[in-house]
Protein backbone atom coordinates (compact mmCIF):
# COMPACT_ATOMS: atom_id res chain seq x y z
CA UNK A 1 0.00 0.00 0.00
CA UNK A 2 1.12 3.14 -1.01
CA UNK A 3 1.27 6.43 1.22
CA UNK A 4 -0.01 9.44 -0.18
CA UNK A 5 -1.01 12.98 1.38
CA UNK A 6 -3.54 15.29 1.11
CA UNK A 7 -2.25 18.59 0.10
CA UNK A 8 -3.93 21.62 1.63
CA UNK A 9 -3.54 24.98 0.98
CA UNK A 10 -2.86 27.41 2.87
CA UNK A 11 -1.75 31.14 3.81
CA UNK A 12 1.21 32.02 5.77
CA UNK A 13 0.48 29.31 9.15
CA UNK A 14 -0.51 25.99 9.59
CA UNK A 15 -1.23 24.59 13.17
CA UNK A 16 0.93 27.67 14.29
CA UNK A 17 3.80 26.36 11.72
CA UNK A 18 4.88 28.66 9.60
CA UNK A 19 6.10 27.82 5.73
CA UNK A 20 8.94 29.74 4.03
CA UNK A 21 8.69 29.99 0.37
CA UNK A 22 12.35 29.86 -1.35
CA UNK A 23 14.40 30.70 -4.49
CA UNK A 24 16.93 27.98 -4.82
CA UNK A 25 20.24 29.81 -5.34
CA UNK A 26 22.38 29.93 -8.56
CA UNK A 27 25.20 27.32 -7.97
CA UNK A 28 23.77 26.20 -4.49
CA UNK A 29 23.66 22.46 -4.39
CA UNK A 30 21.77 19.76 -2.11
CA UNK A 31 24.55 18.99 0.03
CA UNK A 32 24.78 23.08 0.82
CA UNK A 33 21.54 23.35 1.34
CA UNK A 34 21.51 20.59 4.19
CA UNK A 35 24.42 22.17 5.81
CA UNK A 36 22.94 25.47 5.59
CA UNK A 37 19.68 24.44 7.48
CA UNK A 38 21.17 22.29 10.29
CA UNK A 39 19.90 19.26 8.21
CA UNK A 40 21.79 15.75 9.13
CA UNK A 41 23.59 14.92 5.81
CA UNK A 42 23.76 10.98 6.91
CA UNK A 43 20.01 9.69 6.21
CA UNK A 44 19.11 12.78 3.85
CA UNK A 45 22.10 12.12 1.36
CA UNK A 46 25.22 9.76 2.43
CA UNK A 47 22.18 6.56 3.43
CA UNK A 48 20.63 7.17 0.31
CA UNK A 49 20.48 4.56 -2.55
CA UNK A 50 22.29 6.05 -5.71
CA UNK A 51 19.69 7.13 -7.67
CA UNK A 52 17.98 9.13 -5.23
CA UNK A 53 21.59 10.52 -4.64
CA UNK A 54 21.62 11.45 -8.54
CA UNK A 55 18.06 13.26 -8.48
CA UNK A 56 19.47 15.45 -5.22
CA UNK A 57 21.75 16.74 -8.61
CA UNK A 58 18.74 18.00 -10.00
CA UNK A 59 17.81 20.96 -8.49
CA UNK A 60 18.52 23.82 -10.60
CA UNK A 61 18.69 27.48 -9.54
CA UNK A 62 15.49 29.86 -9.69
CA UNK A 63 13.17 26.80 -8.38
CA UNK A 64 10.71 27.98 -5.60
CA UNK A 65 10.92 25.48 -2.25
CA UNK A 66 9.01 25.63 0.33
CA UNK A 67 10.22 24.67 4.33
CA UNK A 68 7.95 24.25 7.10
CA UNK A 69 9.32 25.10 10.46
CA UNK A 70 7.27 24.47 13.96
CA UNK A 71 6.56 27.13 16.62
CA UNK A 72 10.84 26.53 17.54
CA UNK A 73 11.59 27.13 14.44
CA UNK A 74 12.55 23.76 13.97
CA UNK A 75 12.09 22.38 10.22
CA UNK A 76 9.39 19.71 9.99
CA UNK A 77 9.07 19.36 6.17
CA UNK A 78 10.71 20.14 3.20
CA UNK A 79 9.52 20.20 -0.58
CA UNK A 80 12.25 20.77 -3.59
CA UNK A 81 10.92 20.62 -6.99
CA UNK A 82 13.52 18.75 -9.27
CA UNK A 83 11.34 18.78 -12.60
CA UNK A 84 7.46 19.61 -13.23
CA UNK A 85 6.59 16.19 -12.00
CA UNK A 86 8.87 15.03 -9.11
CA UNK A 87 9.88 16.68 -6.11
CA UNK A 88 11.82 15.69 -3.12
CA UNK A 89 9.85 15.47 0.31
CA UNK A 90 12.00 15.81 3.65
CA UNK A 91 9.90 15.21 6.57
CA UNK A 92 10.22 14.54 10.42
CA UNK A 93 8.80 11.77 11.94
CA UNK A 94 9.84 10.36 15.37
CA UNK A 95 12.52 12.66 15.63
CA UNK A 96 14.23 11.50 12.73
CA UNK A 97 14.57 13.34 9.16
CA UNK A 98 13.24 11.15 5.82
CA UNK A 99 13.87 11.83 2.75
CA UNK A 100 11.42 10.37 -0.38
CA UNK A 101 10.56 11.19 -3.90
CA UNK A 102 7.24 12.22 -4.88
CA UNK A 103 4.96 13.27 -7.49
CA UNK A 104 4.05 16.64 -8.00
CA UNK A 105 0.11 17.59 -8.07
CA UNK A 106 -0.80 20.20 -10.88
CA UNK A 107 -3.45 20.70 -12.69
CA UNK A 108 -2.91 21.81 -16.67
CA UNK A 109 -5.35 24.16 -18.39
CA UNK A 110 -5.33 24.82 -22.45
CA UNK A 111 -5.10 28.91 -22.85
CA UNK A 112 -5.33 30.48 -25.96
CA UNK A 113 -4.84 34.48 -27.49
CA UNK A 114 -4.80 36.20 -30.45
CA UNK A 115 -2.49 39.61 -31.43
CA UNK A 116 -2.58 42.04 -33.99
CA UNK A 117 1.22 41.85 -35.28
CA UNK A 118 2.88 44.82 -34.12
CA UNK A 119 6.88 44.25 -34.91
CA UNK A 120 8.70 40.71 -34.85
CA UNK A 121 6.74 37.85 -33.23
CA UNK A 122 8.53 38.47 -30.16
CA UNK A 123 8.38 41.52 -29.40
CA UNK A 124 4.26 41.16 -30.55
CA UNK A 125 3.89 38.26 -27.57
CA UNK A 126 5.70 40.11 -25.19
CA UNK A 127 3.25 43.09 -25.50
CA UNK A 128 0.30 41.17 -25.46
CA UNK A 129 1.14 38.76 -22.96
CA UNK A 130 4.27 40.01 -21.02
CA UNK A 131 5.63 36.28 -20.97
CA UNK A 132 8.90 35.40 -22.09
CA UNK A 133 8.44 31.93 -22.03
CA UNK A 134 5.77 32.46 -24.54
CA UNK A 135 7.57 34.00 -26.76
CA UNK A 136 10.40 32.04 -26.58
CA UNK A 137 8.76 28.44 -27.64
CA UNK A 138 6.61 30.48 -30.74
CA UNK A 139 10.31 31.84 -32.05
CA UNK A 140 11.61 28.57 -31.27
CA UNK A 141 9.05 26.72 -32.94
CA UNK A 142 8.85 28.84 -36.32
CA UNK A 143 12.63 29.73 -36.22
CA UNK A 144 13.79 26.77 -39.12
CA UNK A 145 10.73 27.37 -41.48
CA UNK A 146 9.98 31.14 -41.33
CA UNK A 147 11.96 34.23 -41.85
CA UNK A 148 10.44 36.33 -39.64
CA UNK A 149 12.96 39.63 -40.63
CA UNK A 150 11.38 40.58 -44.21
CA UNK A 151 8.07 38.77 -44.27
CA UNK A 152 6.29 40.44 -41.03
CA UNK A 153 3.41 43.14 -41.91
CA UNK A 154 1.96 45.28 -38.96
CA UNK A 155 -1.70 44.31 -38.48
CA UNK A 156 -1.34 41.05 -39.73
CA UNK A 157 -2.85 38.24 -36.91
CA UNK A 158 -1.21 35.76 -34.84
CA UNK A 159 -2.84 32.88 -32.86
CA UNK A 160 -1.31 30.55 -30.04
CA UNK A 161 -3.04 27.75 -28.04
CA UNK A 162 -1.00 26.52 -25.93
CA UNK A 163 -1.15 23.89 -22.63
CA UNK A 164 0.08 25.80 -19.44
CA UNK A 165 0.47 23.97 -15.83
CA UNK A 166 -0.86 25.40 -12.27
CA UNK A 167 0.50 24.24 -8.70
CA UNK A 168 -2.06 25.73 -6.51
CA UNK A 169 -3.43 28.94 -8.98
CA UNK A 170 0.38 29.78 -9.84
CA UNK A 171 1.83 29.79 -13.29
CA UNK A 172 4.37 26.58 -12.98
CA UNK A 173 6.67 25.37 -15.57
CA UNK A 174 7.31 25.64 -19.48
CA UNK A 175 3.92 26.40 -21.28
CA UNK A 176 3.65 23.41 -24.28
CA UNK A 177 2.27 24.70 -27.60
CA UNK A 178 -0.51 23.03 -29.47
CA UNK A 179 -0.52 25.56 -32.33
CA UNK A 180 0.39 28.40 -33.38
CA UNK A 181 -0.33 30.48 -36.34
CA UNK A 182 1.07 33.57 -37.88
CA UNK A 183 -0.12 35.34 -40.82
CA UNK A 184 2.65 37.05 -43.35
CA UNK A 185 2.43 38.41 -46.45
CA UNK A 186 -1.81 37.23 -46.65
CA UNK A 187 -0.69 33.91 -45.90
CA UNK A 188 -1.54 31.92 -43.10
CA UNK A 189 1.40 29.88 -41.31
CA UNK A 190 0.97 27.02 -38.58
CA UNK A 191 2.54 24.62 -36.67
CA UNK A 192 0.93 21.62 -34.75
CA UNK A 193 2.05 19.54 -31.78
CA UNK A 194 1.25 15.93 -33.18
CA UNK A 195 0.74 12.96 -31.13
CA UNK A 196 3.92 11.43 -31.47
CA UNK A 197 5.25 14.95 -29.34
CA UNK A 198 7.02 16.57 -32.61
CA UNK A 199 5.72 19.73 -34.88
CA UNK A 200 4.41 19.32 -38.40
CA UNK A 201 3.27 22.29 -40.81
CA UNK A 202 -0.19 21.93 -42.06
CA UNK A 203 1.20 19.77 -44.74
CA UNK A 204 2.51 17.07 -42.35
CA UNK A 205 6.16 17.71 -42.81
CA UNK A 206 7.82 18.05 -39.72
CA UNK A 207 9.00 21.02 -38.68
CA UNK A 208 12.93 21.32 -38.48
CA UNK A 209 14.38 21.72 -35.13
CA UNK A 210 17.63 20.92 -33.36
CA UNK A 211 18.80 17.22 -35.39
CA UNK A 212 20.26 14.83 -33.26
CA UNK A 213 22.15 11.38 -34.63
CA UNK A 214 20.84 8.21 -33.00
CA UNK A 215 23.91 7.79 -30.65
CA UNK A 216 24.15 3.88 -31.34
CA UNK A 217 23.40 2.61 -34.50
CA UNK A 218 20.78 -0.35 -34.48
CA UNK A 219 20.56 -0.77 -30.91
CA UNK A 220 17.20 -1.73 -28.95
CA UNK A 221 15.62 1.21 -25.98
CA UNK A 222 15.42 -0.81 -23.19
CA UNK A 223 14.69 2.10 -21.01
CA UNK A 224 12.63 5.63 -22.16
CA UNK A 225 12.72 9.19 -20.81
CA UNK A 226 10.67 9.48 -17.96
CA UNK A 227 10.62 12.90 -15.22
CA UNK A 228 8.56 10.40 -12.74
CA UNK A 229 7.63 6.56 -12.69
CA UNK A 230 6.46 4.63 -9.57
CA UNK A 231 8.84 1.31 -9.28
CA UNK A 232 6.70 -1.10 -8.65
CA UNK A 233 9.48 -3.79 -6.35
CA UNK A 234 11.18 -0.64 -4.88
CA UNK A 235 7.95 1.12 -4.11
CA UNK A 236 9.57 4.14 -4.82
CA UNK A 237 9.17 7.44 -6.80
CA UNK A 238 12.19 7.64 -9.68
CA UNK A 239 13.13 9.29 -12.52
CA UNK A 240 14.72 8.03 -15.45
CA UNK A 241 16.14 11.13 -17.22
CA UNK A 242 17.51 10.00 -20.31
CA UNK A 243 17.29 7.16 -22.80
CA UNK A 244 19.23 3.60 -22.66
CA UNK A 245 20.16 1.63 -25.57
CA UNK A 246 21.01 -1.74 -25.24
CA UNK A 247 23.67 -3.05 -27.19
CA UNK A 248 26.82 -5.60 -27.06
CA UNK A 249 29.88 -4.49 -25.37
CA UNK A 250 32.29 -2.84 -27.69
CA UNK A 251 29.39 -1.19 -29.76
CA UNK A 252 30.60 2.02 -31.32
CA UNK A 253 29.25 5.11 -29.81
CA UNK A 254 28.63 8.12 -32.18
CA UNK A 255 28.13 11.88 -30.72
CA UNK A 256 24.54 12.45 -31.64
CA UNK A 257 25.34 16.09 -32.90
CA UNK A 258 28.69 18.39 -33.27
CA UNK A 259 29.62 20.04 -30.47
CA UNK A 260 33.27 20.13 -28.09
CA UNK A 261 33.96 17.58 -25.52
CA UNK A 262 33.44 19.29 -22.11
CA UNK A 263 33.98 15.92 -19.80
CA UNK A 264 35.76 12.61 -20.82
CA UNK A 265 36.65 10.63 -17.74
CA UNK A 266 34.91 8.79 -14.94
CA UNK A 267 31.90 10.37 -12.73
CA UNK A 268 30.43 8.72 -9.97
CA UNK A 269 27.42 6.67 -10.83
CA UNK A 270 27.70 7.49 -14.96
CA UNK A 271 30.85 5.63 -15.15
CA UNK A 272 33.05 6.50 -18.08
CA UNK A 273 31.50 9.39 -19.25
CA UNK A 274 31.32 11.79 -21.90
CA UNK A 275 29.44 15.21 -22.07
CA UNK A 276 29.63 17.01 -25.51
CA UNK A 277 28.18 20.59 -25.47
CA UNK A 278 26.27 21.61 -28.57
CA UNK A 279 25.13 25.10 -29.84
CA UNK A 280 21.94 26.87 -28.00
CA UNK A 281 22.93 25.57 -24.99
CA UNK A 282 22.61 21.76 -26.00
CA UNK A 283 24.63 19.20 -23.91
CA UNK A 284 24.68 15.56 -24.54
CA UNK A 285 26.36 12.88 -21.96
CA UNK A 286 27.10 9.58 -22.78
CA UNK A 287 27.64 6.64 -19.68
CA UNK A 288 28.59 3.38 -18.81
CA UNK A 289 31.14 3.42 -21.53
CA UNK A 290 33.80 0.61 -21.62
CA UNK A 291 36.29 3.13 -22.90
CA UNK A 292 37.04 6.38 -24.83
CA UNK A 293 37.92 6.58 -28.55
CA UNK A 294 41.79 7.33 -28.56
CA UNK A 295 42.09 11.09 -28.91
CA UNK A 296 39.27 11.77 -27.27
CA UNK A 297 39.28 14.31 -24.19
CA UNK A 298 38.38 17.33 -22.68
CA UNK A 299 38.11 20.57 -25.12
CA UNK A 300 38.45 18.75 -28.72
CA UNK A 301 35.54 19.69 -31.50
CA UNK A 302 33.57 16.32 -32.68
CA UNK A 303 31.74 15.90 -35.85
CA UNK A 304 27.83 14.46 -35.64
CA UNK A 305 28.25 11.07 -36.57
CA UNK A 306 31.90 10.51 -35.09
CA UNK A 307 32.61 7.87 -32.87
CA UNK A 308 33.61 8.99 -29.00
CA UNK A 309 33.60 5.53 -27.44
CA UNK A 310 32.37 1.92 -26.95
CA UNK A 311 29.46 0.43 -25.21
CA UNK A 312 30.16 -0.78 -21.76
CA UNK A 313 28.74 -1.67 -18.14
CA UNK A 314 31.03 0.74 -15.95
CA UNK A 315 29.65 2.72 -13.13
CA UNK A 316 25.68 1.81 -11.79
CA UNK A 317 24.93 -0.43 -14.36
CA UNK A 318 23.25 -3.81 -14.36
CA UNK A 319 24.68 -4.77 -17.96
CA UNK A 320 26.00 -3.54 -21.49
CA UNK A 321 24.41 -0.78 -22.94
CA UNK A 322 24.42 3.29 -23.47
CA UNK A 323 22.52 5.65 -20.76
CA UNK A 324 22.18 8.94 -23.10
CA UNK A 325 21.13 12.30 -21.70
CA UNK A 326 20.57 15.60 -23.63
CA UNK A 327 19.84 18.36 -21.48
CA UNK A 328 19.31 22.16 -21.82
CA UNK A 329 20.83 24.76 -20.23
CA UNK A 330 21.17 21.98 -17.77
CA UNK A 331 17.96 20.68 -17.53
CA UNK A 332 16.87 17.12 -19.10
CA UNK A 333 14.78 16.68 -21.87
CA UNK A 334 13.79 13.50 -23.21
CA UNK A 335 16.09 13.67 -26.50
CA UNK A 336 13.33 11.29 -28.37
CA UNK A 337 12.31 14.51 -29.16
CA UNK A 338 15.29 15.31 -31.37
CA UNK A 339 17.22 12.57 -31.84
CA UNK A 340 16.33 11.37 -35.38
CA UNK A 341 18.21 10.93 -38.80
CA UNK A 342 15.87 13.04 -41.54
CA UNK A 343 12.77 15.45 -40.72
CA UNK A 344 10.08 13.00 -40.95
CA UNK A 345 6.71 13.74 -43.42
CA UNK A 346 4.19 11.97 -41.90
CA UNK A 347 2.30 9.70 -44.37
CA UNK A 348 -0.59 6.94 -44.32
CA UNK A 349 -2.32 6.24 -41.55
CA UNK A 350 -0.13 8.85 -39.19
CA UNK A 351 -1.18 11.38 -41.77
CA UNK A 352 -5.25 10.49 -41.86
CA UNK A 353 -4.77 11.21 -38.06
CA UNK A 354 -2.75 14.58 -38.53
CA UNK A 355 -5.22 15.64 -40.47
CA UNK A 356 -8.52 14.74 -38.41
CA UNK A 357 -6.36 16.35 -35.40
CA UNK A 358 -5.25 19.37 -37.36
CA UNK A 359 -9.10 20.12 -38.66
CA UNK A 360 -10.07 20.43 -34.63
CA UNK A 361 -6.86 23.02 -34.61
CA UNK A 362 -8.14 24.72 -37.12
CA UNK A 363 -11.63 25.29 -35.94
CA UNK A 364 -10.07 26.42 -32.70
CA UNK A 365 -7.73 28.58 -34.78
CA UNK A 366 -10.33 30.26 -36.30
CA UNK A 367 -12.58 30.72 -32.81
CA UNK A 368 -10.12 32.44 -31.44
CA UNK A 369 -9.59 34.70 -34.27
CA UNK A 370 -12.85 36.11 -34.76
CA UNK A 371 -13.36 36.65 -31.18
CA UNK A 372 -10.02 38.41 -30.62
CA UNK A 373 -9.38 36.03 -27.29
CA UNK A 374 -7.37 38.37 -25.22
CA UNK A 375 -4.78 36.80 -23.43
CA UNK A 376 -5.56 36.60 -19.54
CA UNK A 377 -3.14 37.31 -16.93
CA UNK A 378 -3.17 35.21 -13.90
CA UNK A 379 -3.41 36.50 -10.51
CA UNK A 380 -0.58 35.74 -8.47
CA UNK A 381 -0.96 34.39 -4.86
CA UNK A 382 2.40 35.09 -3.49
CA UNK A 383 1.18 34.25 0.28
CA UNK A 384 0.22 31.06 -0.72
CA UNK A 385 1.89 27.58 -0.50
CA UNK A 386 1.32 24.04 -0.15
CA UNK A 387 3.08 21.50 1.69
CA UNK A 388 2.24 17.85 2.52
CA UNK A 389 -0.25 17.26 5.76
CA UNK A 390 0.83 14.10 7.28
CA UNK A 391 -2.96 12.46 7.37
CA UNK A 392 -2.34 9.59 4.74
CA UNK A 393 -5.31 9.62 2.11
CA UNK A 394 -4.85 9.11 -1.73
CA UNK A 395 -5.43 10.98 -4.30
CA UNK A 396 -6.55 10.59 -7.50
CA UNK A 397 -3.84 12.36 -9.22
CA UNK A 398 -1.23 10.99 -7.50
CA UNK A 399 -1.71 7.59 -8.33
CA UNK A 400 0.90 5.66 -10.04
CA UNK A 401 0.56 3.77 -13.30
CA UNK A 402 1.23 0.89 -12.79
ZN1 LIG B 1 19.70 4.98 -18.07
Amino acid sequence: MIRFFLLFLFTTTLFSAEVHRDRWLNGETYLVFLEKNSLPIRPLYYNLDKDDQRLTEEMRSGVHYQILRDTNNTIEQVLLPLNDELQIHIYKRHNEYKFEAIPIISSTKTEAFSAKVVSSPNYTIMKYTGSKKLAQIFTANFRNSLNFKNDIRKGDDLVMIYKQKYRLGEIFSMPILQVAMIEMRHKKHYIYLNDDDRYYDEKGHEVEGFLLARPVRGARISSYFTKRRYHPILHKWKAHLGIDYAARRGTPIVAAGSGTIVWAARMGSYGNLVKIRHADGYETRYAHMKSFRRGIRRGKRVKKGQTIGYVGTTGRSTGPHLHFELRKHGRAINPLRVVQVTTKKLKGKEFKAFVKLKKNYDESVTLHLKNETKFKRRVKMPNKCYIHSLKCVTDEAAKPNN
